[in-house]
């Protein structure tokens, strides 16, 4: 049988948020997903004021297909899950350069694992132009820091995936920030070494999983008070090697489709 790969690019991502925020979108951008990104706003009741954007690192569609029930975190927060295929090649920094950039990797540059300080416009940039305030949380030596470095927005770096929860938890608890946009890779790096279905890296499906669930409760506690849009949204996925490890980079449909949740709050 011929692979699938799924419909939607990953550039249509930053458009998403932006048309959810109602931000001028800079005209580099690829549209956002008119259908989706109308079922949000209809469910938000008007533009969001805060954004969640959560980035699990490498959690492939196959994983949901054989392991849904780990995912029970993300569906109790989320409305929507809609498939996207990853970038070529399908590694971190081409990948989020491409949703943020809302373009393909020939329009940002970014084609392999690189990472430069990217120039040209990112959803970051249009946010701080829309006088937003802006955080990104991350893991140490996170493609986030390095490609979406030098903005005028916060910056945190943490040891774990754990520690990046609470740092997250503690700026929404804060109520400081606008949008938090959070880059954890405990699957990738259990799924590299371990294998993308052992159980250690299937444990950090759940821990991400579970931090997703903390986060939008919080948000949930302040229900009313904020309208606010939550994303699960992974880069590409990993596939078994020879010798039981994991990999990407490649265009196999185990690192390229990928699955997306979208959750309101108002
Ligand atoms: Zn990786």
């Amino acid at each position: 049988m011929a692979d699938h790969y799924n419909l939607y690019s990953l550039k249509h991502f930053a458009g998403i948020v932006a048309d959810c925020m109602e931000l001028p979108l800079p005209e580099t951008y690829a549209p956002p997903i008119g259908w989706l990104s109308g079922l949000l706003r209809e469910r938000l009741g008007g533009a969001a004021d805060r954004a969640v954007l959560y980035h699990a690192d490498a959690v492939g569609q196959y994983i949901w297909q054989q392991y849904t029930g780990l995912f029970a975190p993300v569906y109790r927060h989320t409305s929507l899950a809609v498939p996207f295929v990853s970038t070529v090649e399908s590694v971190t920094p081409v990948a989020h350069a491409t949703m943020y950039t809302g373009l393909e990797p020939e329009g940002h540059g970014i084609r392999t694992y690189v990472r430069p300080r990217l120039d040209c416009d990112t959803l970051f940039d249009a946010l701080l132009r829309a006088g937003k305030k802006v955080a990104i949380v991350a893991q140490a030596d996170s493609t986030f820091l390095h490609i979406f470095a030098g903005r005028a927005l916060d910056y945190f770096e943490a040891a774990s995936g754990l520690e990046v929860q609470e740092k997250s938890l503690e700026l929404l608890e804060s109520d400081r920030y606008d949008v938090v946009s959070i880059h954890t890779f405990e699957y990738d790096n259990a799924a590299h070494a371990y294998g993308p279905e052992s159980r250690e890296a299937l444990n950090a499906v759940s821990l991400e999983a579970e931090g997703f669930h903390r986060l939008a409760e919080t948000m949930e506690r302040r229900r009313g008070q904020h309208r606010t849009l939550l994303t699960y949204s992974p880069d590409h996925g990993q596939h078994l090697t020879m010798d039981g490890h994991g990999a990407h980079g490649s265009r196999q449909i185990e690192d390229m489709n990928i699955l997306h949740f979208f959750g309101t709050i108002a």
